[in-house]
C-alpha cells in the first residue's frame, strides 16, 4: 500500500467511524453471535497473494462487525465502562500513525515529557499532593503487580530479585474481601501465593475493610513468624463498588511499616469532582501507590492506567534494569520503562492531553455527575418494580438488584436482557447470592438511555413468565 492509498482509506475509515458511532443506538449492545460463528467465516489458511483493501474492509463489515459487543453504546450498563471520547480516539490515530516505541526518553522525548506533565495534570485533577509522580501503564493489573513486587522487594531488603524467595518465609499482603481478581493474580505471579493474601471481612454501608480485624491479622501473622509486606486498599470495588476507609488503614500501615497500594481503577475518575472526595478520597494522601484507569470512566481510549507514586524509588529499585543496549548518554533523564514490567511502551499520554483540552475538567465532571444522578434515579425506579429488590445501594454510579425468584432466575433475566439487545447488564455475587449489576458511565449516555433500562427490564421480565 502506498501513502496515497493510505490517505484514501484513512478518510474512508474516519467517515465510517462517525457513522458507526451515530448509529450505535440501533444496534444490539452485546454481540448476538454464536460461538465459532466468526471463525467459521475466515479462511483456514493465509493468502499467498495480495488482496485489495476494499475486499478486506467488506469482510470486516460482514464478518467482524456482527461479532462485536459495542462498548461505546450509550446503553452499555455492564461491567464498568471503557470510554473512548472522540478526541482521545483522534489522538490514538496520531499515535498509531507515528508508531513510536517510547521505552526511553531518547526514543521519543516528547512522549516522556508529555506523559510527565499529564500525570501531573491528573494528580492535580484528583487533588493528590504535589510530591506524587507517576507513570502510565497498560492496565490496573500491571500497576498492581508493580506495587505487589515492590512490597515483596521492600519486605525482603530488595533481595528477592537476586536470590529468589526460597527460605524467606511467608510474605503476607492484606486486603478486603471485595478486591478485584487482579490483586489475587498479582500475588500469584509475584511469588507471594494466594494463601498469603489475607482477605479481611468488610462492614458498614460502603463495605470497607474491618480495620480492627486487619490489626489482629497482622499481629497474628507476626506472632506466627510471618512477614507482613503490604496493604492493598480499594476505592470502588468491581462487584458492588466497595470502598475502604482510607485514613485508618494508612495509620495501621504506618505503625507496621507496610507499603500501601490503593486500587481506584474505576472510581478514581470520579475524584475529579470535589464533592465526592470527602466521602471517597479522605485519607488518600500518603498511599505509596495509587492506580486509576482514565480508560474506564474518564474517557481516554483503552488502554490508559495511571499509577501515582508517593516516592518512585522503591518501585524503581524493584523494576529498573539497565543492560548495555538500553544505556543512554548525557544528563539523567526519565526512562519510564524502568518504572514498569514491560520494556516497550505506547505513547499513551497524548490521548489524555487531547481529552482534557477538548472538554476541560468541567466537561468531564458534568458527565460523571450526571451518571451518578441518573444511577440513583433508575435505582429508585427498579426498586419500585413489583417484587424487585435493591441489594446494594448506589455507590457513585453502581448499584445491584435482584428480580423475584432464585439465583437461576437472576441469570435467566440477565441472559434474556442481553439477548433482547437494547441494554447490556452483567451479573455478580454478593453475600452468597447472585445479583444483577447496574453501572452507569458510558460517555454519550443520556438520562433517556438510562431510564429506558427500567422499561426494558420490566418488559423482558414480564415476557419471561
Ligand atoms: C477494572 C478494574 C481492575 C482491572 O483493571 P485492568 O486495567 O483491566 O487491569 C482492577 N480493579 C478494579 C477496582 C477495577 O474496576
Amino acid at each position: 500500500m502506498n501513502w496515497d492509498e493510505y490517505a484514501h482509506w484513512g478518510k474512508h475509515i474516519a467517515d465510517w467511524g462517525a457513522d458507526y458511532h451515530k448509529s450505535l443506538r440501533d444496534r444490539p449492545v452485546r454481540a448476538q453471535t454464536a460461538q465459532g460463528e466468526v471463525a467459521a467465516k475466515l479462511p483456514l489458511s493465509p493468502p499467498d497473494g495480495p488482496e485489495m483493501m476494499d475486499a478486506i474492509l467488506a469482510d470486516f463489515e460482514s464478518i467482524v462487525m456482527p461479532g462485536i459487543t459495542h462498548w461505546q453504546h450509550p446503553r452499555f450498563f455492564a461491567y464498568f465502562p471503557a470510554n473512548a471520547a472522540p478526541p482521545s480516539m483522534l489522538a490514538e490515530m496520531l499515535v498509531t500513525t507515528i508508531a513510536a516505541q517510547c521505552m526511553l526518553w531518547q526514543t521519543s522525548p516528547a512522549a516522556t515529557e508529555v506523559e510527565g506533565v499529564m500525570v501531573d495534570w491528573l494528580r492535580q485533577a484528583l487533588d493528590l499532593p504535589a510530591k506524587y509522580t507517576g507513570v502510565i501503564q497498560d492496565s490496573a493489573s500491571s500497576a498492581t503487580l508493580s506495587a505487589v513486587l515492590t512490597m515483596r522487594e521492600r519486605a525482603t531488603g530488595y533481595s528477592g530479585n537476586r536470590q529468589g524467595l526460597s527460605g524467606k518465609g511467608h510474605l503476607r499482603i492484606y486486603c478486603s474481601d471485595q478486591v478485584h481478581s487482579s490483586i489475587d493474580r498479582a500475588c500469584w505471579v509475584a511469588g507471594i501465593g494466594q494463601d498469603n493474601l489475607v482477605k479481611i471481612a468488610t462492614h458498614g454501608p460502603r463495605f470497607g475493610m474491618d480495620v480492627a480485624a486487619l490489626k489482629t491479622a497482622i499481629a497474628d501473622d507476626r506472632a506466627a513468624g510471618h512477614t507482613p509486606a503490604g496493604i492493598i486498599a480499594i476505592t470502588g470495588g468491581t462487584g458492588i463498588g466497595a470502598c475502604d476507609t482510607l485514613g485508618p488503614i494508612l495509620q495501621v500501615a504506618a505503625a507496621e511499616d507496610l507499603y500501601t497500594h490503593l486500587d481506584a481503577a474505576w472510581a478514581g475518575s470520579a475524584m475529579i469532582c470535589p464533592e465526592f472526595r470527602e466521602d471517597f478520597w479522605a485519607g488518600v494522601e500518603g498511599y505509596d501507590s495509587i492506580v486509576f484507569n482514565p480508560h474506564k470512566w474518564l474517557g481516554a481510549q483503552f488502554d490508559c492506567s495511571v499509577q501515582f507514586l508517593k516516592d518512585a524509588a522503591p518501585q524503581l529499585n524493584t523494576l529498573k534494569i539497565e543492560p548495555e543496549y538500553l544505556k543512554t548518554t548525557g544528563a539523567a533523564v526519565t526512562n519510564y520503562s524502568e518504572w514498569t514490567i514491560p520494556l516497550g511502551r505506547r505513547f499513551r499520554a497524548l490521548k489524555i492531553w487531547f481529552l482534557i483540552r477538548s472538554y476541560g475538567l468541567d466537561g468531564l465532571r458534568s458527565r460523571i455527575r450526571n451518571h451518578v444522578l441518573w444511577a440513583a434515579e433508575v435505582c429508585e425506579e427498579i426498586r419500585a418494580l413489583a417484587g424487585f429488590e435493591i441489594v446494594t445501594e448506589p455507590i457513585l454510579s453502581l448499584f445491584s438488584f435482584r428480580c423475584p425468584g432464585s439465583d437461576e432466575d437472576q441469570q435467566r433475566l440477565v441472559d434474556a436482557l442481553n439477548n433482547d439487545g437494547r441494554i447490556y447488564l452483567t451479573q455478580g455475587t454478593f453475600g452468597g447470592r447472585k445479583i444483577i449489576r447496574f453501572s452507569v458511565g458510558q460517555f454519550d449516555t443520556t438520562r433517556e438511555d438510562v431510564m429506558m433500562a427500567r422499561h426494558v427490564i420490566e418488559e423482558v421480565w414480564g415476557q419471561m413468565g
